[in-house]
């Protein structure tokens, strides 16, 4: 997996630049700061944040907000399921954070081209970090039944450092949706 930027083209970095824009918008929403986008010949054609706090569905991550966009999009228009494949296998996603397993399992069975992302995903990484999903099925998934990824060609370390002082921020900060620790208030005794 190359992590090399400045072996970058001026366009990835550009795209780069939309996902960070998305995972503000996330932080602005209170949420986990990470975005992505979706690319098609050289267009974004979605994107993008996570919003697993304001649905309070943990698998709303940036990655699937922008899947079920394209999905949604593709399938109105009366796309079989094989014109969606093909859709996928022509797009780029850039996104902030490397995918969890989750979402790099479905970018793998949705056929997607090429995944760039920012910082490493240390806990749940599915593209390398705790597994490598990018690289296509393995032979246990196989016999459990699962549908099958093909894999894709990933990079990552793009746009790196802001990926990740956005998530310091934002913990530092603290997750206002964190849970708190019950302490009892002070003003609760005159009610
Ligand atoms: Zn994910």
């Amino acid at each position: 997996m190359a992590s090399h930027e400045e072996d970058c083209s001026p366009d990835t970095l550009a795209f780069m630049e939309l996902a960070i824009q998305q995972a503000k918008l996330a932080m602005d929403s209170l949420e986990v700061p990470v975005g992505c986008v979706i690319v098609e010949d050289g267009k974004v054609i979605a994107s993008g944040r996570n919003r697993t706090t304001e649905t309070r569905n943990a698998t709303r991550h940036a990655e699937m907000e922008a899947i079920d966009i394209l999905l949604e999009h593709w399938q109105k228009n009366g796309l079989s399921k094989l014109e969606v494949a093909e859709n996928f296998s022509n797009c780029y996603l850039y996104v902030t954070c490397e995918p969890c397993i989750m979402c790099a399992a479905s970018l793998s069975i949705l056929g997607i081209k090429e995944v760039c992302y920012g910082c490493a995903n240390d806990k749940f990484g599915g593209c390398g970090s705790i597994l490598s999903l990018h690289l296509g099925s393995s032979e246990p998934l196989k016999s459990l039944g699962v549908p099958q990824g093909k894999g894709f060609k990933c990079t990552g370390g793009i746009m790196a450092s802001e990926a990740v002082s956005l998530l310091r921020t934002f913990y530092e900060q603290g997750n206002p949706n964190a849970p708190k620790p019950h302490r009892p208030l002070a003003h609760q005794a005159t009610h």
